[in-house]
């Protein structure tokens, strides 16, 4: 992944030893911590291609190695500056571990790094697929406040409610899985494009239908919500 410097992306110069510095977190000329490069996402910081599936066992160690390499107890004797990109860049390996080690937040965190993350225009619509049950619902969440304000029967409404969240939970579990399907064809496309071919298309396809997937998993998972909050 590897970008030609141009204007806007200078090589980078090591700040101590203004050697170019190739290492991705410590410079391969003289060995002092580096700064962050713009260029630098959370996949590239734990060296990994920008793909959906990981290995979490690899990612558990790679953290681990570089949490310690980067830990500010290496510095205490270091000049100022090293002390502070220490702090840094181990707080941006911590926000990086916990965006990757979540299937969920990596697919958001991998659309938003390619400008393709775009929530929907209508947040608060439901899907057409959805609009009956969704109706339905809204209705047993009325009742269901009415009651509690006119201090009715609850017992049955919120039986009611419950058969309710357990189907969107059950959505919510379709969703996850087609999440994962369109996943692995992200991957699948990524090797592809490793392997030479061009898929541009294919891929601008899979990236859509990420996002989409991902509306619909916020909306229903705002619902599963709602409903909870009301049954307690
Ligand atoms: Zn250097």
């Amino acid at each position: 992944m590897s970008t030609p410097p141009t204007a806007t992306n200078p090589p980078l110069v090591c700040w101590s030893c203004h050697e170019r510095a190739l290492g991705t977190h410590f410079c391969s000329s003289c060995g002092k911590l580096q700064q962050i490069p713009h260029s630098l996402d959370y996949f590239a910081l734990f060296e990994l291609p920008k793909k959906l599936w990981i290995e979490m066992g690899a990612l558990e160690q790679k953290f681990l190695q570089l949490s310690w390499k980067l830990h500010p107890d290496n510095f205490v004797n270091a000049s100022e500056m090293e002390r502070e990109l220490s702090l840094k860049r181990s707080s941006e390996l911590n926000d990086a571990h916990r965006v990757l080690r979540d299937p969920v937040a990596r697919v958001e965190y991998l659309l938003a790094t390619l400008g393709a993350r775009k929530e929907g225009e209508h947040k608060q619509q439901a899907p057409p697929e959805l609009l009956e049950e969704v109706f339905e619902l809204n209705e047993s969440l009325d009742e269901l406040r009415d009651a509690k304000s006119a201090g009715g029967d609850l017992a049955a409404l919120k039986v009611r409610l419950s058969g309710a969240e357990k189907t969107f939970q059950a959505k919510l579990a379709e969703v996850d899985s087609e999440l994962f399907q369109a996943a692995a064809q992200w991957d699948a496309a990524i090797d592809a494009e490793f392997a030479g071919a061009k898929n541009q298309s294919e891929r601008d396809a899979i990236k859509k239908q990420l996002n989409e997937l991902l509306n619909r998993r916020s909306y229903i998972r705002n619902l599963v919500v709602n409903v909870q909050k009301e049954l307690v």
